[in-house]
């Protein structure tokens, strides 16, 4: 926090107090001043998140208007820009809805209990095909963990974790998934041997936008918004994120539930036969 934080935020105001006197009135206003430079903050990245994309591909097409008679193999390449930038606006976009329906939308009330291990499984074939064979990603879980909640939320936070190990792993390296019981919650760590983040920038995170190299972040194809997802899809769901981080050795985040259920094969399977 900077030391900006502690400062207060006082309305003041002076009105008639009987014939002769006036009255100083102070209201502290820091929370709503603390909002809504946020809620400007906010906007303004927005702004400027959907203008790269957007400056890219005008340039783009100006470029291609001037040029007459190109041959389909020379459209390929600016095509394949264009779409990228177009990509990276629909994720951000895509996001950005998320995140807002997180926000403000109530959690379900009734919620059922989510397999983690076969979305697991799903989210780890889907990073293999992200990393196309430069990682190699193993995974161990415990198949009898059972959380209740949202099977969107969750996967979309998982898929968030599993594609941050990716992108901040340089080829060559490991990603591990366990989901496993420790210390009375159920556990998702995803540990990976990255670039590792500095201790300093690990607080922060899980704030939208934030991004620790913002050059590599951008290349890299990331909104900005993955860890923001991740926080408030886990805390609808009683749980939390710990992150450990060494320079140069890795990154591993792990997502603590201390509300989930432990369901043996036995009744695993009665349940499958009602379905
Ligand atoms: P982004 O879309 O930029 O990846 P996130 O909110 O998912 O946004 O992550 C925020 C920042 O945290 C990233 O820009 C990156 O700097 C850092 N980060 C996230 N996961 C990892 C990881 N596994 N290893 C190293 N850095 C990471």
């Amino acid at each position: 926090p900077s030391p900006q934080d502690n400062r207060r935020t006082l309305e003041i105001r002076i009105v008639p107090y009987g014939s002769h006197q006036q009255l100083l009135l102070a209201r502290d206003i820091s929370e709503l001043h603390r909002l809504e430079t946020m809620r400007r903050d906010f906007v303004g990245n927005i702004s400027h998140e959907l203008r790269t994309p957007l400056t890219v591909l005008q340039g783009m097409s100006e470029q291609l208007a001037d040029m007459d008679d190109l041959s389909a193999d020379e459209l390929g390449r600016p095509l394949a820009l264009m779409d990228q930038q177009i990509e990276r606006m629909t994720r951000l976009v895509d996001d950005l809805l998320l995140l807002s329906r997180l926000e403000t939308e109530r959690p379900t009330e009734e919620r059922g209990l989510v397999n983690i291990a076969e979305m697991l499984a799903d989210v780890a074939e889907e990073a293999r095909a992200l990393s196309n064979g430069q990682h190699r990603i193993s995974s161990t879980v415990d198949e009898s963990l059972y959380v209740a909640g949202d099977d969107e939320e969750l996967r979309s936070a998982f898929s968030n974790l599993l594609s941050n190990a990716v992108k901040y792993t340089p080829a060559g390296g490991r990603i591990d998934i366990r989901w496993f019981e420790a210390s009375g919650a159920a556990c998702l760590a995803v540990a990976d041997t990255g670039q590792g983040i500095p201790a300093h920038h690990i607080p922060r995170l899980t704030e939208r936008f934030y991004r620790v190299d913002s050059g590599r972040a951008t290349r890299q194809g990331g909104t900005g918004l993955g860890l923001a997802i991740v926080k408030h899809v886990l805390s609808r769901h009683g749980a939390r994120l710990e992150v450990n981080s060494e320079m140069g050795v890795g990154s591993t985040f792990t997502a603590v539930f201390p509300i989930y259920e432990r369901l043996e094969a036995s009744s695993r399977s009665v349940g499958e036969l009602g379905d």
